[in-house]
């Protein structure tokens, strides 16, 4: 049976160490980090605070585009603000892109303006999206190789699977490093027997589509390394309660991989952890004038 990975107690080590830095930094005689988020409608995000500052600013759905583009800007120009994230989707009227590349690239720590992305792409030191860097972080915490293994990434979004994929496709000698690995890509025009075929074949599957139970024990390799990123709400079949499962099918999965990454508890902890850590290193790289 696989070892479950436990996101939830990876992420008090990132606690730990983002806790440590603040204190640090603080000690040195420097600003407390501090991470702004704006929240557009009524979803709501975690942020717990690590010794660091935090504020959540709310707009309603309503807000114009306009309007947040001088909200960012005032906070790009705020210097006791080190990370700015504005949480994601936008209502329809949104450019996202434009919202994107709106906040400042050293305050962005969600990682999505297209100056990050872009080094990203070039393997140069940038924010790494924080569901990537958090897939990255259970992989290397875990003792998971991946030199010249192979990995299936299944979902190929821009803000998911994408930076997931090119993580773990890159050199490990490059200014930042990679995984070494050889990676495949499946999305939703993979058909079914090919996606079969790849799993089969992949030492490490990284599930992104946001489609439950779509991957399965038969067919994966034994003692495969699983890391599942989706996140479905459904309803329990038997109790009728609202639950939240990943696109793996746990139970039978755990029983022939090598290690698995529940949900919750997970990927998804594992990516708040990496905002608080990207905020750190915001605040690091912040001038000090
Ligand atoms: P998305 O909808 O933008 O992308 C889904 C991707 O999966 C697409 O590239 C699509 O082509 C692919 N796909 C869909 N059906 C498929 C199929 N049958 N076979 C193979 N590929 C298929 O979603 P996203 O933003 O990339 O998020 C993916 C999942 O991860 C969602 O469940 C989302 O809720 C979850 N998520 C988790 C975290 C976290 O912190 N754990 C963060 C972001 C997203």
């Amino acid at each position: 049976a696989a070892t479950v990975v436990s996101g939830t107690g990876l992420a008090q080590q990132i606690h730990k160490e983002v806790q440590s830095d603040t204190a640090k930094l603080v000690a040195q005689g420097n600003r407390r980090p501090h991470l702004s988020v704006i929240l557009v409608g009524d979803d709501h995000a975690t942020a717990s605070l690590l010794g660091m500052s935090s504020s959540t600013i709310f707009r309603p759905s309503s807000v114009s585009q306009e309007e947040m583009l001088e909200l960012i800007d005032k906070f790009n120009r705020d210097r006791s603000i080190s990370g700015l994230l504005v949480q994601l989707p936008l209502p329809e009227h949104f450019s996202e892109r434009a919202i994107c590349n709106a906040v400042a690239p050293e305050k962005d720590v969600d990682g999505f303006h297209i100056v990050n992305i872009g080094k990203l792409c070039l393997d140069q030191r940038c924010m790494v999206p924080a569901t990537a860097a958090a897939v990255w972080e259970i992989i290397r915490r875990t003792g998971i190789e991946t030199v010249g293994k192979n990995v299936l990434v299944v979902g190929r979004s821009k803000n998911v699977g994408m930076p997931i994929a090119m993580l773990l496709h890159s050199d490990r000698n490059h200014e930042r490093p990679g995984g070494d690995a050889t990676v495949v890509m499946a999305h939703r025009c993979t058909p079914l027997p090919r996606l079969k075929e790849l799993a089969s074949l992949a030492d490490i599957v990284i599930a992104a589509a946001g489609v439950p139970h779509l991957i399965t024990a038969d067919i994966l390799k034994e003692g495969a390394a699983v890391i599942d990123v989706g996140i479905n709400r459904m309803q329990d079949p038997v109790t009728g309660k609202l639950c939240l499962v990943g696109d793996v099918d746990f139970e039978a999965v755990k029983e022939k991989a090598g290690f698995i990454s529940p949900v919750p508890g997970g990927v998804g902890p594992m990516a708040v952890a990496m905002v608080m850590k990207n905020t750190v290193t915001a605040a690091k790289n912040a001038p000090t004038y």
